[in-house]
């Protein structure tokens, strides 16, 4: 038997019950009590849906109340000291304090997990971190799971990941010292586990498919030796990447067993296929877990075949990954578009899938032929579909000739053109796009949505928000206008809605942070622009002001990196796609008289691969698909591109590679630290290094300004240099937005006044 494992599942409920119970214990509308319940039944929903696919191993330690790497800390007594909680009678209160802050302490920091948009606590190391091992609350879910018949196989975040993904909170000390201290306890865990019955525990190290350090990597022989003689087999876990290269170090680690996955990492099965010994089980993940489309069963089966006869029972089953990054439920989806309904599976289906996996290598692709055949069909479908498929959009990807990618004239020569209009003062003043949104423009848009607002008045409504944007950027003076993006919802569904090709889904909800979930826009085919897309809300802001008016577009990394992504064709295609749909755009908008033009990328950090080996070639593309989003532009048209969140220190000759005319990036919380780097590299083109941090309401002195300001113009020579804030302004209020403004345009003229 092909053991059918999964260690974990999507825990937010099928229509985000979780999230509502949690948020209305948060303001106290209900006991803990009816919590639990909900959580409860979240569970043993989950754990019937997975038998009832004919799962084997159903996964323990994957539900939490927010966070499992949290769980993880809890569970090890590792909590920060600073709480003063004890983490062996940690209240549920308690517990969400830990990540949300209380009246005395700031929330603990909370970081992507790998290359997902899931949120992880991060651990707070300290060279006195103690551990102390408390199985309660695995414990009492292991029961739970056995009480309702299920065979059960904890999953816990393993001993090496955990201080790898943590921050030392201490100079000179590495938290990798912690390790010693942290393993008696990860195996006391491991034996109170043991102690219960358990018999498989999966530990995840996803450290081994990214590129940690040798230190890191010789840490596992001893760590596995000493948690193999817990009495429990141990399957390890590895995603997201591809770890052929430590297939020595793996296959000579003591463990009973190791998952694979073989979406991210096709090219490792084979490596796998040859070296693996028959005696240990090989856990190959063929059904992505992170994303929305259905599987290629035929192929699916046909690629562990070889493996079944190889390993027979101790080749396992199971997702790529937790299936925790993927939506739960696609039978809840009422709105959907039935063709694209019919290419696509969510947690729930990629379990049937793998029920389907399972049965054909057991009694052959006969005992399945129904579900193959449906399977064979939709992918037949996908292959040719016209909703998919635009002759004319894939050709013009195709038939992009070298150099399609660069602008007329070199920045020097574009500048002058660009300048010979605008007549812009030296350091000019900007911002990055949006402006408050107001609780007044939310209910505009929802109450349009339901169909309480008819189109004009929703228009009118908008309209009165850009005027009131624009007339109070007039106000402050400030040198390149913007609209503000009241009418945006979001900067990726805005134009996702527009452009063919993406979908959207109604309850496509994934977690990202405690009770916060997402609903990415779905890419499901080549993606062309029917309409123009934002010409009609520039040119009427525009139209209200003398200054040159910002256009402003998302760009086409940002585009695919927030969104789930077609994975019939290679995600190059899909960028490059999105990047002439926004030529076109960009186009369209200069001939509207829009000819400053922003192309927000702040996601190109993100999309990095986890590898260091694939960067270049991811970079390669995706900034050939940032400049072909402008690529026809004229001289005289200034493009600008947006980038926060990030470190770019690593990959700045690539950002320059992306020659947008004017860059904005994220600098004041680092003192210009970002910026430094910037000047030692000698950023060629234009640059505005935020001088204020926008994520808070707080009114930045004059003072701090001129201070991030004078530092700037120590490191950029003072003609390339632009004055802006750190970010948009969306999440601020109107009152704070005028003064921070006011400041930064105060210290400008200062500063002007002695150039
Ligand atoms: N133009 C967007 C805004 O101002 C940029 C958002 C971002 O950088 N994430 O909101
Ligand atoms: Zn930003």
């Amino acid at each position: 038997m092909h053991t059918f494992h999964l260690s974990g599942y999507p825990r937010i409920g099928a229509k985000r019950e979780l999230k509502f119970a949690v948020e209305a214990f948060w303001k106290g509308n209900t006991s803990e009590a009816e919590l639990q319940q909900v959580a409860a039944d979240i569970r043993r929903s989950n754990w019937a849906t997975q038998q009832a696919a004919g799962a084997d191993l159903l996964p323990v330690g994957d539900f939490s109340f927010y966070d499992h790497v949290l769980d993880i800390q809890v569970a090890l007594g590792c909590i920060p000291a600073r709480f003063g909680f004890d983490a062996a009678t940690l209240t549920l209160p308690e517990y969400f304090q830990l990540a949300r802050g209380n009246a005395t302490q700031f929330a603990m920091e909370m970081t992507k997990w790998f290359d997902t948009n899931y949120h992880y606590i991060v651990p707070e190391w300290h060279p006195q971190t103690g551990f102390k091992a408390n199985s309660k609350n695995l414990i009492a879910q292991i029961k739970e799971a056995r009480a309702l018949g299920h065979d059960i196989k904890p999953t816990l975040v393993g001993p090496i990941t955990l201080l790898w993904l943590g921050k030392e909170k201490a100079d000179g000390f590495n938290r990798l010292d912690l390790l010693p201290k942290l393993l008696p306890e990860y195996q006391k865990l491991l034996r109170e586990l043991a102690n219960e019955g358990v018999d498989w525990i999966q530990i995840d190290e996803p450290i081994l498919a990214v590129d940690a350090d040798q230190a890191w990597l010789d840490a596992f022989a001893p760590t596995y030796k000493e948690l193999a003689i817990t009495g429990t087999r141990i399957i390890l876990g590895t995603y997201f990447a591809g770890v052929a290269e430590h297939v020595d170090l793996l296959k000579n680690l003591p463990v009973h067993g190791l998952h694979i996955d073989g979406v991210r990492a096709p090219e490792q099965l084979a490596v796998f296929a040859q070296a693996w010994p028959q005696n240990k089980v090989l856990s190959v993940g063929l059904i992505d877990g992170r994303n929305v489309w259905r599987a290629n069963l035929s192929q699916v089966i046909d690629t562990l075949a070889p493996l079944s006869a190889k390993l027979g029972n101790n080749l396992w089953i199971a997702p790529s990954c937790s299936l925790l990054h993927s939506p739960q439920d696609l039978a809840v989806e009422e709105k959907l578009d039935g063709e694209i309904k019919s290419w696509m599976a969510f947690a729930a289906q990629k379990l049937v899938e793998l029920g389907v996996v399972k049965q054909a290598l057991e009694h052959g692709k006969d005992a399945v032929k129904d579900a193959l055949a449906a399977s064979d069909a939709a992918a037949a479908d996908r292959a040719t579909n016209k909703k998919i498929h635009n002759q004319a959009v894939q050709e013009r990807v195709a038939n992009l000739r070298p150099g399609a990618d660069a602008r007329k004239s070199p920045f020097a020569q574009r500048i002058e053109a660009q300048q010979a209009w605008m007549k812009l003062p030296l350091l000019p003043t900007t911002t990055i796009g949006s402006f408050p949104q107001t609780s007044e423009i939310r209910q505009a848009r929802a109450a349009f949505k339901k169909g309480d607002l008819s189109a004009a008045d929703y228009e009118a409504a908008m309209k009165k928000e850009i005027a009131y944007c624009v007339e109070e950027q007039e106000k402050l003076q400030i040198d390149v206008p913007v609209h503000g993006e009241a009418e945006r919802n979001d900067m990726v569904e805005y134009f996702g809605e527009q452009l063919a090709g993406y979908c959207f889904s109604q309850f496509g909800w994934v977690q990202s942070y405690g009770s916060r979930c997402v609903k990415p826009p779905i890419i499901f085919g080549d993606v062309s622009r029917p309409n123009a897309m934002t010409v009609f809300w520039s040119t009427y802001a525009q139209s209200l002001t003398q200054r040159p008016m910002k256009g402003m577009l998302t760009g086409p990394v940002t585009m695919f990196k927030w969104s789930f992504v077609r994975d019939d064709i290679p995600l190059s295609q899909v960028c490059k796609q999105i990047a002439l749909a926004l030529n076109d755009e960009v186009l369209d908008l200069e001939k509207a008289g829009i000819k400053v033009i922003q192309i927000d990328e702040p996601a190109i950090r993100e999309a990095m691969p986890l590898k260091k080996a694939q960067w270049d070639e991811y970079l390669a593309w995706a900034c050939e698909s940032f400049r072909l989003s402008s690529t026809d532009a004229e001289d005289s048209t200034q493009i600008h591109t947006h980038m926060c969140y990030s470190e770019f220190n690593d990959i700045l000759p690539a950002i320059a590679s992306m020659d947008a005319d004017v860059i904005t990036i994220e600098t004041s919380r680092s003192d210009m630290e970002l910026l430094t780097a910037f000047g030692d590299f000698k950023y060629p083109n234009d640059i505005g290094p935020g001088v204020y941090d926008i994520h808070s309401p707080r009114v930045p002195s004059e003072a701090e300004i001129e201070h991030l300001l004078r530092k700037a113009i120590e490191v950029v020579p003072v003609a390339r240099l632009w004055v802006n804030p750190d970010c948009g302004l969306k999440t601020r209020g109107w009152p704070e937005t005028i003064a921070q403004l006011q400041a930064m345009m105060n210290v400008t003229q200062k500063l002007r006044a002695e150039l």
